[in-house]
């Protein structure tokens, strides 16, 4: 069964599906197991009446780095971050509600450059946050297969990394999802800081990483998959992480340690 209406965001996910088109009747992003089909069969919802109820939050973690969130919490509930820099700022993962506020709090600090994707799970209504900011979005090619809904901004981006301006860089990784990266700041920290989206999973204890195929259905990477990830991610020089779906999932200083302790126990499962 499919439906025309202007409900065309997801609600289980947040994924904004071509407004006024045909939607699925399951939404391709949540009927995947890396997500979940709503227990109540599957819902749409529309901008307008998302804003009704809700608004953005935007928390401050450092002159440089704020965070946004759907309040109260949405879809996924992911938070999207808001990285300033001296030749522009970048939006890295995005949130399902661009609403007034939002907009003059991001013009106010200079607006965007970019916007820039963890994976396919945060994709949103990126297009409109595109447009408001005339961008590009920058997502990686092994993830194409992925984007239900292809603005005129989306530009993919191939290969281990893409650096971007002053000393941001794009930096692939794998695993979660085939085009799974992550957002390297060296300046952040002093041993570099990395937006990781779910590329890795920081634990509520904030003394274990995490990377897994499905973080809701608890499905671990196959041997192969979790070895080419932690062949990249081992290499990457940081301090600091920043998850994205939890406020307060941030790593700051001891990252590397943390990691390093947590794919050793992955490594000796794993046999490698
Ligand atoms: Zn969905
Ligand atoms: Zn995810």
């Amino acid at each position: 069964m499919t439906t025309i209406n202007r409900n065309s965001i997801c609600t289980t996910c947040g994924t904004k599906f071509p407004y006024n088109e045909r939607v699925p009747a399951l939404c391709p992003i949540c009927n995947d197991d890396r997500q979940f089909i709503n227990p109540d069969g599957q819902r749409w919802t529309s901008e307008e009446d998302l804003e009704k109820c809700h608004a953005v939050r935007i928390r401050k973690i450092s002159d440089r780095l704020h965070y946004l969130t759907v309040r109260p919490s949405f879809a996924i509930g992911q938070r999207a971050f808001l990285a300033l820099s001296p030749g522009g700022n970048i939006l890295w993962d995005c949130i399902p509600l661009l609403d007034e506020a939002t907009k003059e709090f991001i013009y106010s600090k200079g607006g965007l450059k970019a916007i820039a994707f963890s994976h396919p799970h945060f994709y949103s209504n990126m297009n409109e946050w595109a447009a408001e900011f005339n961008c590009p979005v920058y997502i990686h090619e092994n993830d194409k297969p992925w984007i239900f809904n292809r603005g005129p901004n989306v530009k993919l981006w191939g290969g281990d990394g893409k650096p971007l301006w002053d000393d941001l860089e794009l930096v692939h990784v794998g695993g979660h999802f085939p085009g799974s990266s992550m957002l390297r700041i060296g300046s952040f920290s002093p041993g570099g800081a990395m937006l990781c989206g779910d590329s890795l999973y920081i634990s509520r204890s904030l003394r274990h990483t995490a990377v897994m195929f499905s973080y809701p259905n608890s499905i671990p990477l196959l041997k192969e998959e979790f070895a080419a990830f932690y062949e990249k991610c081992a290499k990457l020089k940081f301090d600091t992480l920043y998850g994205a779906t939890f406020e307060g999932q941030d790593l700051e200083g001891n990252a590397y340690a943390v990691f390093a302790r947590s794919m050793n126990r992955y490594k000796s499962i794993y046999g490698l």
